[in-house]
This record gives C-alpha cells, sequence and structure tokens, in this order.
C-alpha cells in the first residue's frame, strides 16, 4: 500500500502551497498555508535584509564562564586534513 503525504493549510484544510517558519524570539513555528492565507499573512510584513544592518554596532561578546543557551556545541580537535590524492593517469 502507497501511503502519500499532503500538505493541507493549517487554517481551513485545503492543499497548501506555502510553508512559513515564524520566529518568535526563540520559539519557530511551522505553518502551511494556501495561496489565500499566506497572502494574508503576508500582508503587510517586511522582509529583513540579509546581512548587518547599516549602523549597527559591533558588539564583540565576551566569553562567558558557563554558556547557558541550551544549546552545545561540538567541540571538534582534529582538523580535516587535505588527502594528497593519487594522480590517476
Ligand atoms: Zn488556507
Amino acid at each position: 500500500m502507497a501511503e502519500r503525504t499532503i500538505r493541507v493549510c493549517d487554517v481551513d484544510g485545503v492543499p497548501a502551497t506555502h510553508t512559513v517558519r515564524i520566529q518568535d524570539g526563540r520559539t519557530n513555528w511551522l505553518k502551511d498555508l494556501c495561496d489565500k492565507d499566506f497572502a494574508a499573512l503576508v500582508q503587510g510584513a517586511r522582509r529583513p535584509k540579509r546581512g548587518r544592518q547599516p549602523g549597527s554596532k559591533v558588539t564583540t561578546r565576551k566569553p562567558r564562564a558557563k554558556a547557558s543557551n541550551g544549546r552545545r556545541r561540538k567541540v571538534t580537535t582534529a582538523r580535516k586534513r587535505k588527502r594528497a590524492q593519487p594522480a590517476t593517469a
């Protein structure tokens, strides 16, 4: 038996054409929307520019003793080595 997953609009249940990710502070939301509801959502919305805004301050963070942002970074000590590739004739 073959199964097929179709995305439906989270508002009215019709087939969705857009998947939006909403970021609210640290919380992310995903929502599937049809054309109509997508248009309603982006009405009056603005698109953030990529990169740093001009005039924004560059802040250097001081390393804290305990970084507790919930995420841990993997610390890798070994670097990837370039493998000497044998020349193939
Ligand atoms: Zn909809």
